[in-house]
């Protein structure tokens, strides 16, 4: 996450955790010894639970956070490394197979000496197709080749489901194109925006001279890139706007897109792409897209050249040379993110290799971390925790039969996925060769556009997985109307087989009814049991959601990250609705797995539900480094860990009967100030 992504449909995954990956065991159930028993759970739950593991915890230098989930990921790169090590000792892989593509992949990133001796001279080809340009016509045959391979100047797209017809597929035209993390980063005027720009703009010249530019040249280079950078972000949606999901749905043939920006000729870039006819275009941002055709018409093409010039050194960077990297790492992460130190080079090409050909590592990974008892242990859970929320909708008292109808028909069809595809996707196509690491990257970004390219005309694919099984992390995905869990959350702590009901409740039921819970946010809400976008509320029901909503946004706008900064509850609220949901529903859950059965007895001087919160916050532990969550509060829909907990905790009755919460506590808020949504 630390250079902007082209933004096509990103829905509500768990967390999206900044910063990187050492080895050290995640402990299991419950940790008293974490526990600071001199706090108010009253004032601080998350320091009551978590106070003395915070006291002596340390974040790594190659971090910027350090919490449960960057732990699982260390643990996942730990085993994905000793299968990349594995499977580069075979010999005489047949080509094609997944053993050559991954050792061969592998060896081509670990081989540094060889990456150090080429310096720049792997874009050299590339920097010539620049160079070579004369016309408008040609440049646009530069965006689309990079297009093509993974690199996104100007803007970006890509085969999804059409969002009211989700039968049918559509190409979507999103914005994109800048080099800093968020299209704010280019408009707002405190202090740290104007210092992140200034650097970023030192950052781009050094990038340019490493690539032969002199200092002079590079300088006035970095000033026209920063220029044009600034155009398209003043013009993009903000993250905010760009989770208002109807608003993305602006449906236009080629013929408008053409009015839309003269300039551009779409016909020569959709040729260039592919040979298919989509169609209307689904245009994420028509604001963005004229305002490109306004840049095209306006700027200069040799000036144009050196944009397109700065976009392949960025996206490659990482690729090249120790230099290019070094520099790439003291912007994005030192400066930006607060790391102390470079990850070690085998973590870095691990997790490139593991991102990179994921699908075939998650076949060779779930072979050996992934128990099948896990999955049948998931499937129960799910079911049960199916069986509360239908519950808790029906017994809403807020909300209409009709809507409420609609609301239970939709959980019914949800459907799950757990620990890994029933199918693998085929890879036997995709070539790679021991020449060149770069060379490798661009040919997996070629193979990916192009198998989401072929995804068009053709049936929907319902079994396809929007992540790899080593993935840690959770989703749900409304136009499929699933939820998905891949092998890599279902470890200690999260999915614990040796811990009480009540922790794994606390833990991974509480992920389970998260997921479930995007279902009915205020994103989720807009989509019906098939996945469809379209209005199954009253307009009452509606006003009453957007009412309770609104309770939640002041709640989280009021959590402070420093005097000047304070988490943005209308960003976050869609994760704020799942996290609370996903605590009342895994609580209702559980307590109706205890029916007929004697109560469980106190473990550690706690009783049942007790732990339950103590899981819930422990889930959660973790530090980060300021630059970090200031990142955080503006990139990330996610809130850090600690507003989590707090967050979700005031909001449930049971929170306040189990640890006698008190109304002078911090943490108290009136029944009032408590919506009831889920
Ligand atoms: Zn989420």
């Amino acid at each position: 996450m630390n250079k902007s992504t082209i933004y096509l449909l990103s829905f509500s995954f768990l967390t999206l955790i900044l910063g990187g990956c050492s080895q050290k065991k995640v402990n299991t159930a419950i940790e008293i010894k974490n526990m600071d028993l001199t706090v108010n759970p009253g004032d601080d739950f998350f320091r009551y639970v978590n106070g003395n593991y915070l006291k002596t915890l340390e974040i790594p230098d190659d971090k910027t956070s350090y919490n449960v989930f960057n732990i699982l990921r260390e643990n996942v790169d730990k085993n994905i490394n000793d299968i990349l090590k594995e499977v580069s000792a075979i010999e005489g892989a047949v080509k094609g197979s997944a053993t050559q593509q991954i050792s061969d992949f592998y060896f081509t990133g670990m081989d540094i000496e060889k990456i150090n001796q080429d310096g720049v001279n792997p874009l050299l080809d590339e920097f010539k197709m620049i160079d070579e340009i004369e016309t408008l016509g040609q440049f646009q045959d530069m965006v689309a080749y990079m297009h093509l391979h993974g690199l996104d100047p100007l803007f970006g797209g890509g085969v999804e489901q059409d969002l009211a017809d989700n039968t049918k597929l559509r190409y979507y035209l999103a914005q994109a194109g800048l080099g800093l993390p968020d299209v704010e980063y280019y408009t707002k005027e405190d202090d740290r925006s104007v210092e992140i720009r200034a650097e970023y703009v030192k950052h781009i010249a050094k990038m340019l001279g490493l690539a032969g530019a002199d200092a002079p040249q590079a300088s006035k280079w970095a000033e026209t890139i920063m220029g044009i950078e600034t155009f398209l972000a003043q013009n993009s949606k903000t993250l905010l706007e760009m989770r208002n999901i109807p608003g993305l749905y602006n449906l236009m043939g080629k013929d408008s897109l053409q009015k839309l920006m003269p300039d551009f000729d779409w016909d020569r870039y959709i040729r260039k792409i592919s040979d298919q006819d989509f169609g209307d275009f689904v245009v994420m941002s028509p604001k963005f897209f004229e305002a490109m055709g306004t840049l095209l018409a306006e700027t200069n093409l040799e000036d144009l050249k050196i944009y397109l010039r700065w976009d392949l050194i960025n996206r490659s960077s990482e690729y090249l040379s120790d230099d290019f990297v070094n520099q790439d790492y003291q912007f994005y992460s030192e400066f930006l993110s607060g790391s102390k130190q470079i990850q070690d080079r085998w973590k870095r090409v691990t997790q490139t290799t593991n991102g990179m050909l994921g699908e075939p590592l998650g076949q060779l990974y779930v072979d050996k971390h992934f128990p099948p008892s896990s999955k049948e242990k998931m499937m129960a859970l799910v079911a049960n925790l199916k069986v509360a929320l239908k519950k808790r909708i029906e017994n809403l008292p807020w909300m209409s039969d009709a809507t409420k109808e609609a609301a239970l028909a939709k959980l019914e069809t949800m459907k799950v996925k757990i620990g890994y595809p029933d199918k693998w996707e085929d890879y036997s196509k995709l070539v790679i060769e021991r020449d060149s690491y770069l060379q490798n990257v661009r040919r997996v970004n070629y193979f990916a556009t192009q198998k989401n390219l072929a995804k068009f005309g053709k049936p929907i694919d319902l079994d396809e997985w929007a992540m790899t099984p080593q993935t840690v992390n959770a989703g749900y995905n409304p136009l499929k109307n699933d939820i998905t869990f891949p092998a890599g959350i279902l470890q200690a702590p999260y999915f614990n087989p040796d811990a009480d009901d009540a922790v794994n409740y606390g833990a991974i039921g509480v992920v389970i009814g998260h997921e479930m819970t995007h279902g009915f946010d205020d994103q989720g809400r807009n989509f019906d049991k098939d996945g469809r976008m379209t209005n199954w509320w009253t307009d009452e029901d509606s006003k009453e959601f957007m009412e309770r909503a609104q309770l939640l946004v002041d709640q989280y706008n009021g959590f402070k990250v420093n005097d000047e900064v304070s988490v943005n509850g209308q960003l976050s609220l869609g994760e704020n609705i799942a996290d609370f949901g996903g605590l009342t529903v895994s609580l209702e859950a559980y307590k109706m797995s205890l029916e007929g059965k004697a109560a469980p007895s106190d473990i550690d001087g706690f009783n049942d539900i007790q732990r339950f919160f103590i899981s819930f916050g422990q889930i959660w532990r973790g530090k980060i480094r300021e630059k970090a969550l200031i990142r955080i509060v503006q990139e990330d829909v996610h809130p850090w860990g600690e507003y989590r907990v707090n967050g979700a905790l005031f909001n449930v009755p049971e929170f306040y009967e189990s640890f006698d919460i008190k109304p002078e506590d911090a943490l108290y808020r009136t029944v009032e100030q408590r919506p009831v949504i889920w």
